[in-house]
Order: structure tokens, then sequence, then C-alpha cells
């Protein structure tokens, strides 16, 4: 356990959960009973106390007026501002929706600090996308009210994405977060850039959610049974039944002393397409204003309870297109992605990749000590990659090849990841062809396979992590160096290449002198002569000028060329004289 815990908290309008990362792992925290949801309800006692949670929902019957539930819907408003009424905070009360807000989170600090047998003094707590500055104020207000010191304020589908394992996904893929949950509707369209989720936009309905579903199931029992609708016996009731019917076809509905009936899924689907129909616009009206056509989304994940309904997840395919993604519990993904957020903070939980791409460039050096990129910085992996590689010298019998990572021109910048030997038959310069191939894992393991192709032998190595888990300051500083050096760096690389030809051409060229010294005319021994000494001087001179070198190289290259020419010529004409046909 990290020494300094911090906790995640999902505050949310129907229940509220906690959860910390434990031995590298978000774990979501449970209540003396065991239960790890926590009604978002509190009441205020004529004797001054309090009491929040499941306790205070089975009060909720006794004490109507003193029972608190769905603070959230208030929280950053001020008084007569958009639903500031009863019954939701009562004036008698004196309390105001931070101090309601307090108490819940002191209650979930409670159960944390029970659960982890140490005092708890800092969390992130998760709040809908469209909160403003003064809702988010508000919150973390509520949060040192109850003694917490809020590290963040996190939205909830960015929570939800995280608990999704999408922060995994490459640049630019967007995402639809579709939350139901017990009284309001969410819909949230999110990017991911630079490596977190920005959300491109958010609708829905504050006033939409499961709730309204258990009072239209209370009523249509309540027809049937001839008893009042609005009686929370009825209600709660309601909403069992509902949550069976999300996995069972038919269920029964017994109100004691007044009778029972049976419902079937197919009649609360009856009564639930109006109400999921009104999600339907919402969900239009985000992608539009994301600008994103359905079959541009990469996912769509499901939060909130009312989510496990089966005609929900149909509506959703419908809506979006799609299958939805399914693997997360609905009613835990944001207060999981919150403790994952926490952990994150708190260095408990190493921060996981948070782009699937090489963070910088993969590759080998080669001749003259330049690195030769194989797979690209911000390339996605898995990635694959190779190239043909051959001997420099004559007689070589195997190749050295060091794996670098780095943006730099020359191999000694860039970093050296492992090395490994490459033996092949010796030959003549240029005749090994040595194939070296860069595979990329989704796991971010670097595979390297060097095969000489004349004999099919294989040479591999592994090299864990490091290809990809780099520490982003050593990324940034490795971009930042190869931008501050990249006119030295790219001089150098110019020169390197310029110095190997310039090696290569100046014996060819004494060779073919040598060889066609009498035909030449003296005029054209001397162009080629002269442009060998420059080649020579430059190259001597301690000056690297790339340039330069280039050029004389590029001179003598052509000035050979006539040579190249003539070489041809004469051994045609020998041979033609052997064969005596001229
Ligand atoms: P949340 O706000 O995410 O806690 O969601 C609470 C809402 O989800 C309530 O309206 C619950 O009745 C509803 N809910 C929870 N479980 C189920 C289920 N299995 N089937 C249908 N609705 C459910």
């Amino acid at each position: 356990m990290n020494s300094k815990p911090i906790l995640g908290i999902d505050l949310g309008t129907t229940n509220s959960l906690v959860g910390v990362v434990d031995s590298g792992f978000p774990i979501l925290l449970a209540d003396e009973n065991g239960d790890r949801s926590t009604p978002s309800a509190v009441v205020f006692g004529e004797d001054g106390k309090i009491t929040v949670g499941a306790a205070a929902l089975r009060q909720r019957a006794l004490h109507p007026a003193r029972t608190i539930t769905s603070v959230k819907r208030l929280i950053g408003r001020r008084p007569g501002e958009g639903g500031w009424v009863p019954p939701y905070v009562l004036s008698d009360l004196k309390t105001t929706p931070v101090e309601v807000s307090a108490e819940i989170l002191k209650h979930l600090k409670a159960i944390a600090e029970q659960a982890l047998e140490q005092g708890v003094t800092q969390a992130a707590i998760t709040v809908p996308a469209y909160f403003n500055d003064a809702q988010r104020n508000a919150t973390k207000r509520a949060g040192e009210l109850a003694g917490l010191e809020v590290v963040r304020i996190l939205s909830e589908p960015t929570a939800a994405a995280l608990a999704y394992g999408l922060d995994k996904l490459s640049e630019h893929q967007k995402i639809a977060v579709y939350d139901l949950g017990g009284g309001t509707f969410d819909i949230s369209v999110l990017e991911m850039r630079d490596g977190v989720f920005q959300v491109l936009s958010t609708a829905g309905d504050t006033q939409l959610g499961g709730d309204d579903l258990d009072r239209l199931l209370a009523q249509f029992v309540a027809e049937r049974l001839n008893l009042p609708a609005n009686d929370i016996r009825l209600i709660e009731a309601a909403e069992l039944a509902k949550k069976r019917l999300s996995s069972d076809e038919t269920t029964r509905i017994d109100i004691p002393l007044a009778g029972s009936l049976e419902i079937s899924r197919g009649e609360l689907d009856k009564l639930a397409r109006p109400w999921i129909e009104r999600t339907r616009l919402h969900c239009l009206r985000a992608l539009s204003d994301a600008g994103v056509k359905p079959e541009q989304l990469d996912e769509i994940i499901l939060v909130g309870g009312s989510t496990r309904m089966p005609l929900v997840r149909e509506y959703v395919r419908e809506i979006f297109g799609r299958e939805p993604n399914t693997s997360q519990n609905p009613d835990e993904a944001i207060a999981l992605g919150a403790t994952i957020q926490a952990g994150i903070l708190s260095g408990s939980l190493r921060q996981v990749l948070l782009l699937d791409v090489t963070p910088l460039s993969l590759g080998i050096e080669t001749f003259g000590g330049l690195m030769n990129i194989i797979i690209p910085r911000n390339t996605t992996i898995p990635a694959k990659a190779g190239e043909m590689f051959t001997n420099a010298v004559a007689n070589q019998d195997s190749m050295l090849i060091r794996i670098l990572q780095g943006e730099r021109e020359l191999a000694k910048d860039n970093w050296e990841l492992g090395r490994i030997e490459v033996p092949f038959p010796a030959g003549p310069k240029g005749s090994a062809r040595v194939g070296v191939q860069f595979s990329l894992d989704a796991d971010g393991i670097l595979h390297v396979l060097a095969r000489d192709t004349a004999t099919n032998t294989d040479t591999t190595l592994e090299i864990r992590g490091t290809a990809v888990d780099v520490a982003d300051e050593r990324v940034e500083q490795m971009i930042a160096e190869s931008v501050d050096f990249a006119f030295e760096d790219m001089n150098e690389r110019i020169w390197t290449e310029a110095k190997l030809k310039a090696e290569e051409l100046l014996p060819a060229v004494d060779a073919a002198l040598g060889q066609l010294g009498d035909v030449v005319s003296a005029e054209e021994k001397q162009t080629v002569l002269n442009a060998a000494a420059l080649v020579r001087s430059l190259l001597e001179s301690a000056e690297h000028d790339a340039k330069a070198l280039k050029a004389a190289t590029q001179l003598l290259d052509d000035a050979t060329q006539s040579l190249a020419v003539m070489l041809i010529d004469r051994a045609m004409e020998e041979s033609l004289e052997r064969r005596g046909l001229v």
C-alpha cells in the first residue's frame, strides 16, 4: 500500500462510491455491510444526528422532510436558481448543498479509512462534464469540508473512459459515453488528444433516469392492484422488479397486504420505450455538436445502472449503429476511473502508456555511425517493419547490430537498447544480405529478428518495456535536443554520407586512371585528379564542411563517369580485337 493513498470518488446523484489503488490494482471499497455503493441520501435527525447512505434511505419513510436526496442537482447553484426548492433542501434544516455533499463525502472517507485502517486526506472526485466552474468549486469545497484535499476534479465520461481502459487508444480516436443512471442522462463525445481525453460535446437531461421508469412501473402496478401509485414501498418494489427483469423474462411484484402481480419483460419494455426514446435526440445532438458521425466513433461505452437493461442496449446499438462496449460494470465505471486517476496522481499506479504509439523512433546504427530509423516515432503499435543490410567491407563474417532509440541523426546521440551479432559467410563487400525486422507488440515489447538470407539463419533479441515505456521527461528532452541540434545533426549526416561515398570513389578513381592512363587526354586526367584532390583535402580538413564535401564528391563522381564509359569501351574493343572482328 502506498503510504499516502488518494481516494477516487464518484459523487453521484443517486449513489456514491469510493475506491483506492491497492498493490497496483484499483479497488472499490465496501462498507461494513459489504456494499460498495452508498445511496447519496442524508437524514438530518431532530436530535442533530446525521445519517448517510442506506440507513438514511430506510428512515426516509419516517422523516421525509428531513431526508435529502439528489443534492447533486443543486450543488453550485444559488438559492432560487434552477431547482433550489423543497424537498431537496429545506430551509428549516439550515443546510446548504455543499454541506450535504460534505456529509456524503465524510461518510465515504470513513468507509475508506475503516477498510484501509489508516487516515486519508486526499481525493479525486468526479463531476458531470457539463458542470461549470461554480459547480466544480462547490464540489471541491464539499471535499474540503469533509476533510479531504481535492487533488483533482475530473469529468465523469473521462473517468469512465479510463475505467474501460480507453486511455490506451491512439490519438484522435473518438468515443461516446452513454450514461443513464437513476436520475440523470448524460451523453458525451470524447476525443483522445495529446494523451488525454478532451470532451468534444456533451448533452443530456438532468431529469431523466431509472427513477422515472420505477414510477411508471409503480403506476402500472398500482392501477392493477388498486393502490396509490406514489407509495414509497410500491416504488421500491417496482425498482426491484425492474432490475430483475434485466436478467429474467418475468418476475413477480409482491406488495404485503395489497396483492401481487406478475410482470414480463415485454410489459416493462412497453413502458420503457418512450422513456428511452427521449435519449435519442440528445445523442444525435451530441454527435452533431462534436461534428462526428456515428460511424466515426471508435467505441461506445455504457455507464449508469440503467444501461443494464437489454432494451437500453438495443436502443444504443440502434442509435449508433454498432455494438456498445459492455465490458465494465456500468454502475462502478466512473468510480473505478476516478480511482485509477487517483492512483496515477499518488504514484501508486504506474501511469500506463497513455498512447499506444512509439514515443521515440527505433532503428539501428548503419555505416558511418548514422541512425537508420526502422519504426518512426508516433507509430501506432503493434507495428512491424524491416530493412535489408549488407557488409561494408570485404571478408567480414559478421555484423554487429546496435538497436537504437531516439531522434538524433548520429547513432552515438541516441540510446542503445541492445545489440546482436549476426554471423554470415565471408565474401566480397556488399555480398551479405541481412534482413533486420523490428516487431513491436501491443505490450510494447520489441522483438528484433536478424536473418542472413543466404543461410536462412535467424538471430533474435527481445527488448522489454524500454522500447515504448519511456519517462515523459526523457522523451521531451530527446525531442527538444533533436530540434536544437537539427542543423548540426543534419550536417553530420550529410558529411558522413558524402564521406562514405568519397571513400568508395577515391580508390576506384585511382584504379581507373591506372588502367586508362594512356588513353585519357591530359586535360581529362587533370580534371579527375583535381576533383580527387579537392575531395581528399576536404576529408582531411578539421572543419566538417558537409556541403562542400558533398559537392566535391559529386564533381568527382561526374568526372569519373567519363572514365567509367571509357573503361567499358576499352573492354569492348579488346574483346572484339581478341575475336579478330576489328
Ligand atoms: P446509478 O445512478 O448509475 O447508480 O444507476 C442507478 C439506476 O440504475 C437506478 O435507477 C437503478 O434502478 C438502475 N439499475 C441498477 N441496476 C439495474 C438493472 N440490473 N437493471 C435495470 N436498472 C438497473
